[in-house]
């Protein structure tokens, strides 16, 4: 295809890999993001193979791998202290494994790769309305593009205008979370989670290197409904950390180095759309496909977009075909893992008293050689293949 002049909206990760991608290919790519400069912010990311298959391709594996914290399993304990979850990723394959990588290294990496490759990232920059291939940006400037790719996450409003059947849902429960520093915790290599039924979770993600500081990270994570969310904020502090310490004792030294100024409210919504692409516009990340956060797998997904649009846009000359064939290839991967994840998502964050049924699946599955590989297989973000319900051999190769 013959180099194309292309926007992109968001610098997160679906945006800054695809401007890789698509400026190596020689195309004129333009991405435009709100925020004033890349910064120090943001949550502990879990990268599954498949992502970092993605980042290898980009070149940026090796500095992400030595800021980041190899996992090398996932580990949940219900209240009864009984094992629940034991997802090993060697398991899957001999040389397998995680990275636990603060949201701020992953950014500052793709963004300099997507630089390297000669694309342009315009901060401070927020588009507000989108008509066919024309932004207008920060309200008075109007910019047209050969093709327009909507990558602007979850809160996403720009791909209304696009003439694609969607549906947006904010999703019932949110997670508080925080880095949180520490040369001591001996659990530097596991994702560890605890449950009490499907009401009450808290996890522990090494998350490798602070970016301001340097020094070893972890992400906490809680699990509150959105509805609780205030009542939550007007309660003293210390009663929420006094909760935490009865919940997990032994994370105590996690627990009481949280700052109240350092914890923050992640929300999430499912958006599910028809396809994700309308003639020179197309839609990828959060924005096209943000599902609750079960599987962990939105950061991985994002980067499979990139690749993929790459591996399409290579072999197309015409952007619009480009875009169509795009759908065509995500769809089944997007609505396996969008459906996964709603089904799971009861087990997890709920008020239903189905934990113990979760608690006995998960022990069950752990146990069964081929549900545990399949289990393994998704979270290694493990692509499905043409036939439903089967999995490429090669995923975590
Ligand atoms: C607390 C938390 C923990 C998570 N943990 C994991 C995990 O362990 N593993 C995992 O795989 N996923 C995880 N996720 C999900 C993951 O972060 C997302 O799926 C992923 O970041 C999606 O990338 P994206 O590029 O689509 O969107 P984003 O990363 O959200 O980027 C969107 C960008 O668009 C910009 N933008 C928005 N509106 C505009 C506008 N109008 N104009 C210009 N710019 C705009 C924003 O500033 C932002 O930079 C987590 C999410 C949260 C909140």
């Amino acid at each position: 295809m013959h180099a194309q002049r292309i926007a992109i909206i968001g610098a997160g990760t679906a945006g800054l890999a695809t401007a890789s991608y698509l400026a190596k290919q020689q195309h004129d790519v333009t991405v435009f993001d709100q925020i004033p400069r890349q910064g120090p912010v943001g949550a502990g990311l879990l990268l599954q193979p498949s992502g970092q298959r993605v980042l290898a391709d980009l070149g940026a594996l090796d500095a992400i791998q030595q800021q980041g914290s190899r996992i090398d399993a996932l580990h949940g304990v219900n209240h009864w202290r009984i094992p629940v979850l034991h997802l090993r990723y060697r398991d899957a394959a001999a040389d397998a494994f995680g990275i636990g990588i603060h949201r701020a290294h992953l950014a500052r990496e793709l963004a300099a790769a997507a630089v390297a490759a000669g694309a342009t990232i315009r901060y401070g920059a927020t588009v507000s309305t989108l008509s066919d291939c024309t932004l207008e940006i920060n309200e008075h400037q109007r910019q047209s593009f050969d093709a327009v790719i909507i990558a602007n996450g979850t809160r996403s409003l720009l791909s209304n205008a696009l003439r694609i059947p969607q549906r947006k849902a904010p999703y019932p429960w949110g997670a508080l979370w925080a880095i949180v520093e520490s040369e001591e915790w001996p659990e530097r290599q596991r994702l560890l989670q605890r449950y009490r039924g499907a009401r009450h979770m808290m996890g522990v993600l090494p998350t490798g290197l602070h970016p301001v500081t340097g020094r070893p990270c972890y992400s906490l994570f809680w699990s509150l409904p959105s509805s609780d969310y205030m009542r939550w904020r007007s309660e003293p502090f210390h009663r929420w950390q006094d909760q935490l310490q009865d919940f997990w004792p032994e994370a105590k030294p996690l627990i009481e180095r949280m700052q109240a100024d350092q914890v923050y409210w992640a929300s999430y919504a499912d958006i599910v759309m028809k396809r994700w692409h309308d003639q020179n516009r197309l839609c990828i990340g959060d924005a096209a496909h943000a599902m609750s956060p079960q599987l962990g797998q939105g950061v991985n997904l994002a980067l499979q977009d990139a690749q993929v649009l790459s591996s399409v846009m290579q072999r197309s000359d015409n952007i619009g075909q480009a875009f169509a064939e795009y759908s065509r290839q995500r769809r089944r991967t997007l609505n396996f893992y969008q459906t996964a994840s709603r089904w799971m998502t009861p087990l997890y964050q709920s008020t239903w008293p189905v934990g113990w049924l979760r608690d006995l699946s998960s022990l069950v599955s752990c146990h069964l050689p081929m549900v545990k590989t399949i289990n393994l297989r998704v979270l290694c973000g493990g692509k499905v293949t043409e036939k439903a319900g089967a999995f490429s051999p090669e995923m975590v190769s």
